[in-house]
């Protein structure tokens, strides 16, 4: 089968149980089950890269940033069912719990991991965060930046 890439996404974000996205330094975005079905039937679990954007972010101008988002089990549904969480590669003033977050997934980085400290786990998160970045500095990846998902 061909690369199912790129894979855009949109929704408005939505609570989680803020297991401790913010205590990582990684707050995580959660979108809609409604809005990740095709994620899900394309993608295995995992760390993917790519670009995201909050165009109604409180005091942002709707740019456009590299983010990382996990696909993974959720147990609040017993595991049985996958949530798309995104970390956007951008310091914000404020939260944005509702506003419409836009997204296109351009790769994969690892699959989803047990690990046995959290020290080993804000390690490798740094890691999916450089790989992300790096990855996006290729010249290839530059246009969906300025995809027509994003200017719509
Ligand atoms: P939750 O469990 O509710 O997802 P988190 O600790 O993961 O809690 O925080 C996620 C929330 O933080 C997002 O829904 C968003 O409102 C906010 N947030 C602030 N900065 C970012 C960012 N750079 N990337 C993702 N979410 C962010
Ligand atoms: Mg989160």
């Amino acid at each position: 089968p061909h690369t199912p890439y790129p894979i855009p996404l949109s929704g408005s974000v939505q609570k989680g149980f803020g297991r401790g996205g913010k205590d990582l330094g990684c707050p995580t975005a959660n979108l809609p089950d409604e809005s990740i079905e095709r994620l899900v039937e394309l993608c295995k679990p995992g760390v993917y890269y790519g670009y995201a954007q909050v165009p109604g972010a409180p005091g942002q101008d709707g740019k456009v940033y590299p983010m990382a988002m996990s696909l993974g089990w959720n147990p609040f549904y017993k595991n049985e069912r996958l949530t798309a969480e995104i970390h956007i590669m951008h310091k914000y003033e404020n939260d944005f719990y509702g506003k419409e977050l836009k997204a296109i997934v351009l790769g994969y980085i690892r699959p989803e991991l047990d690990y046995t400290s959290r020290e080993a786990l804000i390690a490798d998160i740094d890691t999916d965060k450089q790989v992300a970045i790096r990855s996006l500095e290729r010249p290839g990846y530059k246009v969906f930046e300025d995809d027509a998902h994003f200017t719509q």
